[in-house]
């Protein structure tokens, strides 16, 4: 779908307004009429808003699906199988899309299973709170490849029109997802971490960190269908029992083409364990003063059976890796207890933690922001403390 501003001559008085408005540039005044650079301009609308007589319109072409939102209805989740294996996050979102489905009424779950053994998952995924599985084993789908997923994905949603469709944010999920949405000429909201709706009129409420992470953005999508979002794992809850029986399965009706790439080889780099699955997790901030307390704390994990996490500035100062890190830029993690120790708590580390059950924190500042989403709150030296917990082990 194409987009553009059109500035209507007939209208145009040349006042040089829009060009003043325009923080990108992308208008100078020729002949007395406004001409605006399409590479240079943004569609930030300000231009419009700024025309005194409204010689300036956004003019869209292509695929829109604009004016028939009534006409979607349901929630979908994409879920993804690697190997055989449904990813964690497809059953974190089928439960999320359950809550959704029923807080707007007369809404159906579907998940879309597609991949080895897929149809061997269809019961967990209804335990999970889907109403519809629809899935398929095609050898097609064995490979994560995006054009024979996508072109399923876009013919479904033509074909069914769901008003709502989740994707993990895997790196699979990351690639497919804004395909989909280009193709369908719909928006995509990436890496939320809130979801709600408006009962009334189906919009999905899609909060996520902002401007660097500052502030919590809610984005809607009111004029396109589906909604599109994806969620990091982690983020949202699995079932830990069933929160539905009954359910319909299918199995895809048509099996796409295998598109223009092929697979020739895969190489696998070992990433190591992740602390993504970790049931108790110490976790360490600046606060820890030093690669000595950091190694402190790495024994004391090991003791405990625990992994470690540690946030972003010890990344950056190389004391950790990349891999340990938790939160906006770094892995959400889920655990049952969580210790934090010298962690300020900043928003792009609360948006990682925020399913974990039991949060500690250890910090000498009582009035560290991380004690607002501790369930314990320790006002200490962090080192001291985890040299007395080694003492007691
Ligand atoms: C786009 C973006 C993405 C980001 N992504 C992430 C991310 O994924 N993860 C992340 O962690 N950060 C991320 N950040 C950085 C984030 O904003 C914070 O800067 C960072 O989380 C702060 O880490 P900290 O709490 O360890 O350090 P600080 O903010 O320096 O806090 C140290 C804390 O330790 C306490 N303390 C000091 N001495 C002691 C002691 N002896 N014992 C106990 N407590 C003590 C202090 O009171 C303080 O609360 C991101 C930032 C941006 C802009």
């Amino acid at each position: 779908m194409a987009a553009y501003i059109c500035n209507d001559l007939n209208k145009c008085v040349g006042c040089g307004l829009c060009m003043g408005s325009c923080a990108n540039n992308a208008i100078r005044i020729e002949d007395g009429k406004a001409v605006i650079d399409q590479n240079a301009c943004v569609l930030c609308k300000v231009c419009i808003e700024a025309c005194p007589v409204g010689a300036l319109s956004l003019v869209t072409e292509g695929a829109s699906n604009e004016a028939d939102t009534a006409a979607y209805r349901g929630v979908w989740v994409f879920a993804e199988v690697t190997d055989g294996i449904p990813e964690p996050v497809g059953y974190e979102l089928t439960a999320k899309a359950h809550e959704l489905a029923e807080k707007r009424g007369d809404c159906p779950v579907t998940v879309l299973l597609f991949g080895k053994d897929a149809e061997t998952h269809r019961t967990s995924f209804i335990e999970a709170g889907a109403d519809h599985v629809l899935c398929s084993d095609a050898p097609v789908f064995h490979d994560k490849l995006d054009l024979p997923y996508a072109d399923t994905l876009c013919r479904l949603i033509e074909e069914r029109r769901p008003e709502a469709l989740l994707f993990g944010a895997t790196p699979f999920g990351r690639s497919l997802a804004p395909r989909v949405a280009a193709r369908m000429g719909c928006g995509l909201t990436a890496d939320c971490t809130v979801l709600d709706i408006d009962p009334e009129n189906g919009l999905l409420l899609q909060t996520r960190p902002a401007f660097g992470g500052n502030l919590m953005a809610t984005i809607t999508c009111p004029t396109r269908r589906p909604q599109m979002a994806t969620v990091r794992p982690g983020i949202f809850q699995a079932p830990t029992a069933p929160v539905h029986t009954e359910g319909s399965c299918e199995a895809l009706p048509f099996v796409p083409e295998k598109g223009a790439v092929e697979l020739l080889e895969q190489l696998v780099v070992e990433a190591g364990e992740s602390i993504r699955d970790a049931r108790i997790i110490l976790s360490a901030g600046r606060g820890i003063g030093s690669q000595k307390n950091l190694k402190l704390l790495k024994a004391l994990a090991e003791k405990l059976g625990a992994a470690y996490g540690v946030s972003r500035p010890l990344v950056d100062l190389g004391w950790a890796d990349y891999s340990h890190q938790i939160g906006q830029t770094g892995v959400s993690v889920a655990p049952d207890l969580l210790i934090c120790f010298g962690i300020s708590g900043a928003i792009q580390h609360l948006a990682g933690i925020g399913g974990a059950k039991t949060i500690v924190a250890v910090n000498t500042d009582p009035e560290a922001p991380i004690f607002s989403a501790a369930h314990y709150k320790i006002v200490d030296d962090a080192a001291s403390v985890i040299k007395s917990m080694l003492d007691t082990l």
